[in-house]
């Protein structure tokens, strides 16, 4: 982890609002320190300054992450959750090093006026409020073409990009697309585990694949242009949407289902697809998903199976990260949104330890100190991690975002 990034002048999310009179007020969880910090690099002092010089360097992208921190208590989840007003973890993402974040928002667990949760309203509600917070302060801009990008590595300011995990709020209005790219949301996903209007999501007993409607989603994202993720889709959804898109596609948080057998990674079949199109696979590290047999905990070495996994199978040049971390206890989100998240469908019945946090991938502070840093261990070429924290992915984006 850095030192706090001086562009950060000590904001706190929604401070312009008065809490007890406007909001309600929650304890949160620590963004910096909530857990120990990893001890499993055992970098020498060269190797520390080489990965300290490539993270504040290099333009380094997040292509998953939730960056805003939960409460404390979990048990106040579903409270906070209703309020709608989800506080970016400013702090945290001074210490983080990366150029720009793909924030996924509330998204699987938006249930401000459903438990259900995906509603457009709700959605848009989430997004408003997030940009207002961002409004109010200068040190995290909003990210929505390259050239944002480009000022965040300038300035030494972090680029916030929206994303949706899944298009199921548009439910069967295309327009919504145009409305959600005018709110500033460039990449999205086509179904979460639940099947939607576009197509299958990765639970479904059967998968139909992309439907009429879900091509004409994806034309319009590719019009518009939306970067599109088929990560939680069922397998013969994300081939459709690899094969019917002009533009490549992401993955943007999964793992190789060849290295871990549940419906939450990506058969190699997918994975190449992804590439051969230009498209980049990002590594998932949320607790309990990408494991391996030789890491059945799971850490930052599990992860990195899937990493090393990918680049054999489609080359270095198409795998990138996607860490999906957040600011809090993420086992404990699960536990509380188990149902809406399909957790036990996407994590299958695999034999596995339980971990409480995924160590050295804990939170998006961490993550990229520690991904450079293991790729600095295990002697890639400054071209090779420059290519996969950002490189790729800003190829990508330079074809989809028009
Ligand atoms: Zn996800």
């Amino acid at each position: 982890m850095l030192d706090p990034s001086p562009q950060y002048t000590g904001y706190t999310a929604y401070e312009f609002l008065e809490p007890g009179t406007d909001i309600k007020e929650f304890r949160y969880a620590r963004q910096i320190g909530r857990v120990p910090p990893y001890a499993g690099l055992e970098l020498s002092t060269e190797q520390q300054q080489r990965t300290t010089r490539l993270l504040t360097e290099e333009t380094v992208i997040s292509l998953h992450e939730h960056v805003q921190v939960f409460p404390e208590d979990m048990g106040q989840l579903r409270d906070h959750i209703r309020q709608g007003r989800e506080p970016t973890a400013y702090e945290g993402l001074s210490r983080s090093g990366l150029t720009a974040v793909f924030d996924n928002g509330m998204d699987g667990t938006c249930c401000i006026s459903s438990d259900a949760g995906w509603k457009y309203q709700d959605v848009l509600f989430d997004l408003g409020v997030r940009m207002a917070d961002l409004a109010h302060q200068q040190y995290v801009i909003k990210g929505e073409t390259l050239a944002d990008i480009e000022h965040a590595k300038q300035s030494g300011k972090i680029a916030h990009i929206f994303a949706l995990e899944a298009a199921t709020p548009i439910e069967n209005e295309v327009d919504r697309l145009d409305v959600l790219y005018g709110f500033g949301v460039r990449q999205m996903g086509i179904a979460y585990s639940e099947a939607n209007t576009l197509g299958s999501g990765l639970k479904e007993r059967g998968d139909g694949g992309l439907t009429y409607f879900g091509d004409r989603a994806v034309q319009r994202m590719n019009k518009l242009g939306i970067a599109i993720d088929v990560s939680h889709s069922g397998d013969r959804t994300a081939l459709e949407t690899i094969e019917r898109s002009t533009k490549p596609v992401f993955i943007t948080h999964a793992g190789a289902r060849s290295v871990w057998p549940t419906n939450r990674m990506k058969p190699d079949e997918v994975i190449k697809a992804c590439a051969d199109r230009g498209g980049v696979i990002g590594l998932e590290a949320a607790p309990h998903t990408t494991l391996s047999p030789d890491h059945p905990r799971h850490t930052i070495e599990s992860v990195m199976d899937h990493f090393v996994y990918c680049v054999d199978l489609v080359g270095i040049e198409h795998v990138s990260f996607g860490p999906d971390t957040l600011f809090g206890d993420h086992v404990g989100l699960h536990t509380a949104f188990a149902g809406n998240l399909s957790i036990s469908q996407a994590h299958g019945h695999v034999d596995h330890e339980t971990v409480e946090y995924v160590d050295g991938l804990e939170n998006p502070a961490e993550c990229f100190y520690n991904i450079i840093g293991w790729l600095v261990a295990h002697d890639y070429s400054d071209d090779e991690i420059r290519a996969v924290v950002g490189g790729n992915t800003l190829r990508v984006l330079e074809e989809v975002w028009v």
